[in-house]
């Protein structure tokens, strides 16, 4: 890196607020069009509400529980806080996560899109969901094969689940632009206005590419203890 990192999470909230709009305006996208969700896995109220102090609105988590504890007390002081669920979902905990989260992000089965459709109804709650794909095939990764992916976006709008877009997490090691690319193809292909992708480390390429929901973590919080 050839500049010094800034101190504070609102420092680093500016900065990326900076290279969205430069990437952006590259793109000669509006910049209202790309949203920015601060990956808050991990971290604590103390972390997170100097953000909210900075106008940031958008937050994502990676589970339920740690939402459920860490949350309901941060949205009672700022209710018009939108919480993002970015993390696998268990179908058994479909329900909670529905009353928790206003977007879901990894909708990637059919047992879970059953689950999701019941709770919507039952809570009467429509929580606006993104279809991850496994845009990289990857054995270990969540997400729908690129061949079920029709089928599943079938099934969710079936079940009455209003689907927003794609998601992805493209392969760690690889260059991210052809997935983001792969994804933006299929996006279009279904008509689906909504791109979740890009994350620290390329999310200028992923606006570059059509992304409407960038997910940073480190570069705002700093490193993560491992494996989270
Ligand atoms: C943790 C996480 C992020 C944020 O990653 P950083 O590299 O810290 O920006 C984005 N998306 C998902 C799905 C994550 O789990």
């Amino acid at each position: 890196m050839q500049e010094a990192t800034p101190e504070t999470p609102a420092d680093r909230l500016t900065a990326i607020r900076a290279r969205m709009h430069a990437a952006a305006k590259l793109a000669r996208r509006p910049g209202e069009d790309i949203h920015l969700i601060a990956v808050s896995k991990t971290r604590t109220a103390q972390d997170i509400e100097p953000l909210i102090l900075e106008g940031q609105r958008l937050f994502g988590e990676n589970r339920v529980q740690e939402t459920a504890s860490k949350w309901p007390a941060l949205k009672e002081r700022h209710p018009d806080v939108e919480l993002h669920l970015i993390g696998q979902l268990q179908s058994n905990k479909a329900e909670e996560a529905v009353a928790l989260f206003d977007v879901i992000h990894s909708v990637d089965r059919l047992s879970l899109v059953t689950a999701l459709g019941k709770a919507m109804e039952k809570l009467a709650r429509a929580v606006p969901c993104f279809i991850q794909v496994n845009i990289g095939a990857e054995e270990q990764k969540g997400g729908c094969s690129v061949a079920e992916l029709p089928d599943l976006l079938k099934a969710a709008q079936d079940a009455g689940i209003p689907v927003a877009g794609l998601m992805c997490i493209p392969p760690a090691e690889l260059e991210a632009a052809p997935f983001f690319a792969l994804l933006a193809e299929l996006s279009a292909r279904h008509g689906l206005a909504q791109l979740s992708m890009g994350m620290s480390d390329d999310f200028e390429t992923a606006i570059m590419l059509g992304a409407t929901h960038i997910r940073v973590g480190t570069a705002l919080f700093g490193e993560r203890p491992s494996g989270v």
